[in-house]
């Protein structure tokens, strides 16, 4: 679906700008003032309206005759009367009074309606060559996110949050001292969708693939490992021959349709699963592993990486995007030796694969025992509780 948001930022004119920001307020404003005034006189001697694109034409006409007029840009100038034909509208559908004259305070902002750098194709009359040439309009952002307007120069602004989207237009508004602008956008979301589940907590494994918080279990697929093996042994055997012979290049080329083989049925296998999972959990919570310090244990961290974890990590995060839901990363702590019943801490090595509780009697696959407690140390970060 695609919605039209704002995105409201602080910006910092600098005095100088801040001058000609004041000074085209007021113009726009005695543009505004004289334009009612223009319609109401002509409703009164011609019983009918005055279009916007007579004002337009009439703007046009007065920028030769007033120097003042061409200092300001010519979108938020024309947009003026957009907002003239809006308060009649209004007023006419019974929404809002008779449009009244604009005082200083009731006018404080400039609206560009084009935004940013636009390729066109441009068409050579001599030549009829056509070109594409890149456009930049009166309001965009340069290359250090600086709001660029014409005439006014590059302006600060305080990008507290990322502005997401396709910037339609921008409106540089003044409250009180403070200046903003409010960049309107167009950007794809979701509908709200139902999950099954609020959430789950994974844990990676090694001769598992995962195992969820609930205790089911996600077995590396077996075909995948038929056909791994088959190419472990391809690769052994091309290792012995003569390098560079017939036969080495034959069996070379089997390794490598073996290797693209297992590369896009792996692929495959965890589309499938990530895409299970982002339908059916609104959230899913996961360990960081980038902090998990596993540069200790390299053999752990090779089988960590072949079982395509950082690849599955990053599918499972856009999909759930997509979804409306939201993948989780969690700092690691104890997750498989705390027991998930007590929170006791249980120590145990990598070979012992069951976590057993003494103390509150809590016997869990070891894998299962961390599931569950990436999912509470998850839902503890969001400050949810629990569904049964
Ligand atoms: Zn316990």
């Amino acid at each position: 679906m695609l919605v039209r948001m704002n995105y409201k930022y602080e910006m910092f004119p600098t005095e100088r700008q801040t001058q000609t920001l004041d000074s085209w307020l007021s113009i726009c404003r005695q543009q505004y003032n004289s334009a009612l005034l223009d319609k109401q006189r002509f409703y009164q001697k011609n019983k009918t309206g005055l279009s916007r694109t007579q004002l337009q034409k009439q703007q046009t006409a007065d920028k030769q005759k007033i120097p003042l007029l061409k200092t300001v840009p010519s979108q938020p100038l024309q947009e003026v009367f957009f907002r003239l034909e809006r308060a009649y509208k209004n007023f006419f559908e019974g929404r809002a009074h008779y449009p009244k004259l604009k005082k200083h305070k009731d006018y404080n902002s400039l609206t560009f309606t084009q935004f940013g750098i636009e390729k066109r194709h441009v068409k050579n009359k001599a030549t009829s060559e056509v070109k594409v040439r890149a456009v930049r309009y009166a309001a965009s952002l340069d290359e250090s996110n600086h709001l660029l307007i014409s005439k006014l120069g590059a302006v600060y602004i305080n990008f507290h949050r990322p502005l997401e989207g396709k910037v339609k237009q921008v409106t540089i508004k003044r409250q009180g001292s403070r200046w903003f602008a409010i960049f309107s956008v167009e950007k794809h979301v979701n509908e709200t969708v139902d999950f099954p589940m609020q959430s789950t907590g994974i844990d990676v494994g090694i001769q598992k693939f995962a195992v969820l918080s609930d205790g089911t279990t996600v077995e590396n697929p077996k075909f995948l490992l038929k056909e791994e093996k088959k190419l472990k042994r391809a690769q052994k055997k091309h290792s012995r021959m003569k390098k560079g012979s017939s036969n080495w290049k034959k069996q070379r080329r089997k390794v490598q349709r073996l290797h693209i083989k297992v590369a896009n049925q792996r692929r495959d296998f965890l589309h499938k699963l990530s895409y299970r999972l982002s339908k059916t959990y609104q959230f899913v919570f996961v360990e960081d592993l980038m902090i998990r310090n596993m540069v200790k244990n390299r053999h752990l961290a090779k089988a960590i990486h072949d079982a395509g974890w950082g690849a599955f990590g990053n599918m499972l995060d856009y999909k759930c995007n997509n979804n409306g839901g939201e993948l989780v990363r969690i700092k690691p702590h104890y997750t498989s030796q705390d027991c998930s019943g007590c929170e006791a801490r249980v120590k145990k090595s990598l070979s012992i694969r069951t976590h057993v509780c003494k103390l509150c009697g809590t016997i869990l696959d070891r894998d299962h025992n961390a599931a569950i407690n990436i999912e509470k140390a998850g839902l503890a970060l969001l400050g949810l509780c629990p569904t049964a």
